[in-house]
C-alpha cells in the first residue's frame, strides 16, 4: 500500500528516501513543496528531477480528503465535512476570533467515551484517524485561508486525541518540526477528558504542548453520571495526575467547564470546582453548553452565567467566559457529529 505524503515526519523521509535519491538538498525541497508550498502532486513540483517524479508517484499517495459540504456562521465560523479515503466522514472548524483563526481538527472518526452531552459520543468510536488524516486537516485549512494566517491548532473537534495518542503525538510532532508545518508549540493545544495513563505518557514525552482538560463538574458522582470515564479514573487520581503534569510542562492547564442549565451551577458546584483547581497552576473557560436537539440538556440563562461566575471569583485562577462560536451551524463545542446524526 502506497504511504501517504503526510504520514511521515521529516526525519523519516530523510531515513526511507536517503537510498533513493543521490543528494540530500533533493529531500529538502520535497519538504519544501510539502509543507512551504503545500503541493502534493510531484508533477507539479518543478526542480524535482523526472526519475524522483515516478518514484515519489509510484511509492506515495497525496490523497487528502474531500470537502463534502461547508457551512458558514454568522459569527463567520466555518464547518467543514470531510470525506476519507474509505468515505468515513469527520468535521473541522475553521474559527476566526480577535485577531487569531483558530482550527479545530478531529483526531478520531467518533469517539469512545461517551460524554452525554457531547454529540460525537452517539457516533461511537468507528476508528483512528491516521497521521495524515490529521494533517490534511491543517492542509486544507491552509489552503482554505490562502493569505489569511492559521495562528492556533485546538484538538478538540470529533474523538478524544489521547486515545489515539500515537498518531496524535507524530502529528504535533510534525506540526511543530522546522522542516515540517513550523507551528510553535505554544499555538496547539490538546484537549482531552482525562485519559490518565495516557496524561502520563504525555508527561513524559518531552512533548512541548498546551493542555486543556474538559473538567465539567469536579464532583465525582456528577461527573461520571455525564463523563463515564470518571468512573474508570476518578477525579482524585486526575488532580494527582495533573499536578505531576504540570511540574514536568513548562504551561499552564486549561480547564474547560460546559455549563449545563439545572446541572452543574449550584453552589455546591462551585465550591467543588474552587476545591479541585484552586491549587493547580491554571486558566479556567467557561462554556454554556450548544443545545443538541437529541441531547436532554438545556443551557444557561444570563443569570445562570452570571451567579456562577459569582461564586468562583475568589478563584486566583484566569477565569474566562467563552462564547461558542458556530453553534447556528452545529459547528460548536460538543457539536460535531459527521453528519451521522
Ligand atoms: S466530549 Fe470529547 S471525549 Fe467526550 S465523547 Fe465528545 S469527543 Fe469524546
Amino acid at each position: 500500500m502506497k504511504i501517504n505524503l503526510l504520514e511521515l515526519h521529516p526525519d523519516e523521509f530523510k531515513e526511507l528516501l536517503l537510498r533513493q535519491v543521490d543528494k540530500k538538498f533533493r529531500i529538502k525541497q520535497l519538504l519544501n513543496w510539502i509543507y512551504v508550498h503545500r503541493i502534493l502532486d510531484p508533477d507539479l513540483m518543478s526542480n524535482i528531477p523526472a526519475d524522483f517524479k515516478t518514484f515519489l508517484k509510484k511509492e506515495f499517495s497525496n490523497f487528502i480528503p474531500r470537502i463534502l459540504d461547508k457551512q458558514i456562521s454568522q459569527d463567520s465560523s466555518t464547518k467543514y465535512l470531510l470525506e476519507l479515503e474509505d468515505e468515513n466522514r469527520i468535521e473541522m472548524v475553521i474559527i476566526p476570533r480577535e485577531g487569531r483563526t483558530t482550527l479545530c481538527l478531529s483526531s478520531q472518526v467518533g469517539c469512545a467515551r461517551n460524554c452525554l452531552f457531547c454529540a460525537t459520543a452517539k457516533i461511537g468510536l468507528i476508528r483512528n484517524l491516521y497521521v495524515h488524516e490529521i494533517l490534511s486537516q491543517v492542509f486544507i485549512t491552509l489552503k482554505e485561508l490562502q493569505d489569511r494566517k492559521l495562528t492556533n491548532i485546538v484538538f478538540m473537534g470529533m474523538g478524544e486525541p489521547l486515545d489515539n495518542y500515537e498518531n496524535v503525538l507524530k502529528s504535533i510532532r510534525i506540526l511543530q518540526h522546522e522542516e515540517g508545518f513550523k507551528f510553535s508549540p505554544r499555538r496547539i493545544t490538546l484537549s482531552t477528558s482525562g485519559v490518565i495513563p495516557r496524561l502520563n505518557d504525555l508527561a513524559d514525552s518531552n512533548l512541548k504542548v498546551k493542555l486543556a482538560v474538559s473538567l465539567n463538574s469536579a464532583i465525582q458522582e456528577k461527573r461520571a453520571e455525564i463523563m463515564p470515564l470518571t468512573k474508570q479514573y476518578p477525579l482524585a487520581e486526575l488532580k494527582k495526575c495533573l499536578l505531576n503534569f504540570r511540574k514536568k510542562t513548562s504551561y499552564r492547564i486549561t480547564f474547560e467547564y460546559v455549563m449545563i442549565k439545572n446541572f452543574n451551577l449550584a453552589a455546591e458546584d462551585s465550591q467543588a470546582l474552587i476545591d479541585f483547581i484552586g491549587d493547580i497552576s491554571c486558566k479556567l473557560n467557561l462554556i454554556a453548553w450548544n443545545k443538541v436537539d437529541y441531547l436532554p440538556y438545556e443551557t444557561p440563562d444570563e443569570n445562570d452565567i452570571r451567579d456562577f461566575l459569582k461564586a468562583i471569583n475568589k478563584l486566583s485562577s484566569a477565569v474566562t467566559f467563552r462564547s461558542s462560536r458556530g453553534a447556528d451551524i452545529n459547528a460548536a463545542c460538543g457539536q460535531l457529529a459527521g453528519q451521522y446524526y
